[in-house]
């Protein structure tokens, strides 16, 4: 398998080539030549090693499709190694829960559980693996690699947990000084290992993000100290999120002639992109449905043909703040599939028009129409309100507690419900993430899993610094010896 940009550089990459790499070298996102076609037989085996060996016996199979550059049996061990029980809370990974009520015949929704790793949001279903890859690959290049990064919550304690004693890797994590939720605070500061370095800066997110723009375009050092990211567009961390598409259709589904639809609580557009690799695969996936809060820049592309990113000013901090965003870097990937991998023009729209314009419009391009008649696409939006009445709704209904992100989700599946397909909502975090706003909802506290028991009390290391590049600079320079 070779790997190609969107933008149409004429370089063809392995995949070990790409996986410590961040954009191609002209700005576009990776994807595989193609994807592999996977037939009812092949489902069929598929289907057979899920329920016989379980979640990291079917990752290793989708995986080897993509990978061929590391051997069958180190590939296997590190699925192996990744997607445990230990790790993941429950020996299905990711299990089918049914929202059904009392005395009716069959279940409205289910939801998909994609957040029992060790933070307790979906990104780990990615990041546990790529911190397992990163060990391997940077061992067998005797490498080092020290990655940067800038959180406001979910991705940052995601990263860290899955680089925590990680032999070649350290992780220097910037975020706003005061303004992560205390859970998510305890969550990443109470992280003691030698290889994690938290850094709180007294500034927002911006500042954050614009200090990692600042030192990754200070060439020189970004490779004297081997600077590197883990952000949401790396095609390891797709490719990871593709395996839970089959595992959630394989639990709703007794026979390959069974369509099932996905809504999937949305921001950056990678975990929805995941499930269009699947079915791009042959997954038999009915819709594929895009649930956005009240930045709804996905949602307004998918009615209108229309992309136009936000400003600064006109992204809303939500009570879903993992899906506020002002544009979805990821989603450069999907349209390049939808203008049938035209490189040329996916440069034309996000190179240098969405800098100059701020949006594209695609609603006069007869292929616009294809994203729903062709790859299954819909969408939806949800706000403040309609994610506390759904948080109240589910749980009065079914006694189930579901996070803001998956109200979102469930809010939109609601709006997209077919009779005759089941409906599967990606649950992307647990509720006591942002137990504020559950408060809000129900007037009383989520539950805590077992092990987070008391770590608002546990020592904490953290550095607080100006927001100011300089500084985080020489922070790095002296930790890395
Ligand atoms: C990151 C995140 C999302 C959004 O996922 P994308 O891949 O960016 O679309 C949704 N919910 C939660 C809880 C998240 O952490």
């Amino acid at each position: 398998m070779r790997y190609l940009s969107t933008r149409g550089h004429a370089d063809r990459k392995q995949f070990c080539e790409i996986l410590l790499e961040g954009l191609a070298p002209d700005g576009g996102l990776y994807l595989p030549e193609n994807y592999p076609q996977l037939d009812s037989a092949a489902l069929t085996r598929l289907r057979g090693v899920w329920q016989s060996q379980g979640y990291a016996a079917l990752a290793f199979e989708i995986l080897s499709l993509y990978i061929d550059d590391i051997p069958t049996a180190d590939l296997q061990a590190l699925c192996a190694k990744t997607y445990t029980e230990q790790v993941f809370g429950t020996p299905h990974i990711v299990p089918l829960k049914p929202l059904q009520a009392a005395g009716a015949a069959k279940p409205e929704l289910y939801l998909q559980a994609l957040s029992n790793g060790p933070t307790l949001a979906f990104k780990d279903m990615a990041m546990q693996l790529l911190g397992n890859l990163f060990e391997y690959e940077l061992a067998r290049r005797g490498e080092e690699l020290n990655i940067l990064g800038a959180t406001s919550g979910d991705t940052g304690s995601a990263a860290e947990y899955a680089m925590r004693g990680k032999k070649g890797v350290r992780v220097f994590m910037t975020s706003p000084n005061g303004r992560m939720s205390p859970f998510q605070q305890a969550q990443m500061f109470s992280l003691l290992d030698d290889n994690i370095h938290n850094i709180a800066v007294d500034g927002v997110f911006d500042d954050c993000q614009d200090i990692v723009k600042a030192v990754s375009n200070d060439l020189d050092f970004k490779r004297r100290y081997k600077i590197g990211t883990v952000n949401s567009i790396n095609w390891a961390r797709l490719l990871a999120q593709v395996v839970y598409y089959f595992a959630g259709y394989f639990q709703a589904t007794q026979s390959n002639d069974q369509k099932v639809s996905f809504t999937v609580p949305s921001g950056n557009f990678g975990n929805v992109c995941a499930g269009h690799v699947a079915r791009m695969m042959g997954l038999p996936i009915d819709r594929l449905v895009v649930a956005t809060n009240e930045n709804d820049v996905l949602d307004e592309f998918f009615r209108s043909g229309v992309y136009r990113v936000r400003g600064t000013a006109d992204t809303h901090e939500t009570s879903s703040p993992s899906m506020d965003i002002s544009k979805a870097s990821n989603f450069e990937r999907f349209v390049f599939d939808l203008l049938e991998r035209d490189g040329p023009q996916t440069k034309a729209i996000f190179g240098e028009g969405l800098s100059r314009l701020g949006f594209f419009d695609l609603s006069g391009d007869a292929r616009f129409a294809k994203a729903a008649t062709v790859y299954g696409f819909e969408s939806g939006r949800s706000t403040h309100a309609d994610r506390i009445r759904t948080i109240q709704q589910v749980f009065t209904r079914y006694g189930v507690m579901i996070d803001t992100h998956t109200a979102d989700g469930v809010k939109v599946a609601r709006e997209h419900l077919n009779p005759q397909v089941t409906m599967i909502v990606l649950e992307t975090a647990l509720p006591i993430k942002f137990a504020a706003t559950i408060v809000e909802a129900l007037g009383r506290q989520p539950e805590r899993p077992a092990q987070f028991d008391g770590i608002e009390a546990l020592p904490k290391r953290v550095q607080v610094m100006k927001a100011d590049a300089d500084l985080v600079k020489a922070y790095i320079t002296q930790h890395c010896d």
